[in-house]
C-alpha cells in the first residue's frame, strides 16, 4: 500500500480537499501509475457540481493525466514499471463489439454504458480516513498514485515530457479529433467553433490542420480571442456584440451557414445555435460540450429534415489505446503545438486555485 496525496471530492458542491490517501497494489490485470502531471478539464468541474452522470462520492476526480508505471498486477504484459503512460478515460478493452468495430472509438466498458466508479471487480483501490473513496472513469488523475485496468492505459514514447503530454489524455485529442475524425473537415471549408476554452482551441487547431479556409471562433470571453487567432481562427466574435441570435449572424457572414459547426461549451442553447449555424443541407454540427445530466433539447425538425447532420463525439473519435501513443509521437515531431493550451502550472496543494482560474475564464 502506498500513502500519498490526492484531491478528494467528499460531496457535491464542496471544494476538493487534498488528503493523504492509501492506494492498494494493483490486482491481476491492473496497473498502478505514479501521476506526474494532470490537466483540469471542464468535465472535472461538472463532476464537482454534480452535473456529470452517475458519479458516486467521495471520489478522486481528474482524467487528463500522464505518469510512470510503478507496479503491475499479475498477467499484465503491455506495460512494465518505469514505462511512461497516459491513463485513458475512455478505455479500449479490445474485446467488445464496439472495440472490434474499426469505425468506432467507443468501448462497452466505459462510464456511459456502466459507471466506472469502482474497478471492474467492483472494489476500490483508494481509502482515506478509513473510508472507501471512488474512482473516476477508472483513472482518478488527481491522485499521486492511481490504479486502473491495463486496457485503460497507453504506453507512450519515453521521450515525452509528461507535464505537457498530459493534455493528450482528454482536451487536446477531443477537440482536434472532433474536427479531423468526427466532422472530417475538408480543405477550403468554413468552420465555426462555439466556446474556445481548452477543447474549443483544440478544435481550431484541428480545423486549421484539415485546411479550413475560414475558422470563426465564438466566445463570450474576449480574452480567449488572442490564442484562437494565434492557432488559426480567422474571425472572432462575441454573441454579446449582436442584437440578433448568433446563428443569424453566422448565416449572414457566410451566405448560407458554415460547413462545420462545433459546440465546445455544453449548454443546450449554444448546442441549438450551433446546429442552426451550419448550412441547411450539407452542414455538419458536432456536439463536443457536455450538457448537464438530464438536459433536454427541443429543436425545429426542419433543421434536420433539410439534410443537416448532427453528431456527437467522445474524445474526438480516437480509439484511445491505439491512437494516443501515435498522437504523442506526432507531438514530439512538432506536428501540432498543444503546449499553447497550458495557461498555468500549479502544485497539487493548489488544485482549488486551478478550478477558480478555470471558472474565471483564465
Ligand atoms: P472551458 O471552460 O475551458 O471552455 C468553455 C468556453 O466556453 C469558455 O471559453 C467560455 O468563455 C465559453 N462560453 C461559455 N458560455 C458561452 C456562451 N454562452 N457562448 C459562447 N461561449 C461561451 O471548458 P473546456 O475544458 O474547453 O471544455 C468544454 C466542454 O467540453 C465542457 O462541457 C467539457 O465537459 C466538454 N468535454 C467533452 C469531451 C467529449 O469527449 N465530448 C471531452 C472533454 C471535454
Ligand atoms: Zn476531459
Ligand atoms: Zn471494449
Amino acid at each position: 500500500v502506498i500513502r500519498c496525496r490526492a484531491a478528494v471530492a467528499w460531496a457535491v458542491g464542496k471544494p476538493l480537499s487534498v488528503e493523504e490517501v492509501e492506494v492498494s497494489p494493483p490486482k491481476a490485470g491492473e496497473v498502478r501509475v505514479k501521476i506526474v502531471a494532470t490537466g483540469i478539464c471542464r468535465t472535472d468541474d461538472h463532476v464537482l457540481e454534480g452535473c456529470f452522470p452517475n458519479v458516486v462520492f467521495p471520489v478522486i476526480p481528474g482524467h487528463e493525466g500522464a505518469g510512470i508505471v510503478e507496479s503491475v498486477g499479475e498477467g499484465v504484459t503491455s506495460v512494465k514499471p518505469g514505462d511512461k503512460v497516459i491513463p485513458l478515460c475512455l478505455p479500449q478493452c479490445g474485446g467488445c463489439s464496439f472495440c472490434l468495430n474499426p469505425e468506432s472509438n467507443y468501448c462497452l466498458k466505459s462510464h456511459v454504458s456502466e459507471p466506472q466508479n469502482l474497478l471492474p471487480d467492483k472494489t476500490s483501490r483508494f481509502t482515506c480516513k478509513g473510508k472507501q473513496i471512488h474512482h473516476f472513469l477508472w483513472v482518478s488523475t488527481f491522485a499521486e498514485y492511481t490504479v486502473m485496468p491495463e486496457y485503460a492505459v497507453a504506453k507512450i514514447d519515453a521521450a515525452a515530457p509528461l507535464d505537457k503530454v498530459c493534455l493528450l489524455g482528454c482536451g487536446f485529442p477531443t477537440g482536434y479529433g472532433a474536427a479531423i475524425n468526427t466532422a472530417k473537415v475538408k480543405p477550403g471549408s468554413t468552420c465555426a467553433i462555439f466556446g474556445v476554452g481548452g477543447v474549443g482551441l483544440s478544435v481550431v487547431m484541428g480545423c486549421k490542420a484539415a485546411g479550413a479556409s475560414r475558422i470563426i471562433a465564438i466566445d463570450i470571453n474576449k480574452d480567449k480571442f488572442a490564442k484562437a487567432k494565434e492557432l488559426g481562427a480567422t474571425d472572432c466574435i462575441s454573441p454579446h456584440d449582436f442584437k440578433k441570435p448568433i446563428q443569424e449572424v453566422l448565416t449572414e457572414m457566410t451566405g448560407h451557414g458554415v460547413d462545420y459547426s462545433f459546440e465546445a461549451i455544453g449548454h443546450v442553447d449554444t448546442l441549438t445555435a450551433a446546429l442552426a449555424s451550419c448550412n441547411m443541407n450539407t452542414g455538419v454540427c458536432v456536439m463536443v460540450g457536455l450538457p448537464a445530466s438530464g438536459s433536454v433539447i427541443s429543436i425545429d425538425p426542419m433543421l434536420l429534415l433539410s439534410g443537416r447532420t448532427w453528431k456527437g463525439t467522445l474524445l474526438g473519435g480516437w480509439k484511445m489505446r491505439d491512437c494516443i501513443p501515435t498522437l504523442v509521437s506526432s507531438y514530439l515531431e512538432k506536428k501540432f503545438n498543444s503546449d499553447v493550451l497550458i495557461s498555468h502550472t500549479l502544485p497539487i496543494a493548489k488544485v482549488n486555485e486551478g478550478f477558480e482560474l478555470l471558472r474565471a475564464g483564465k
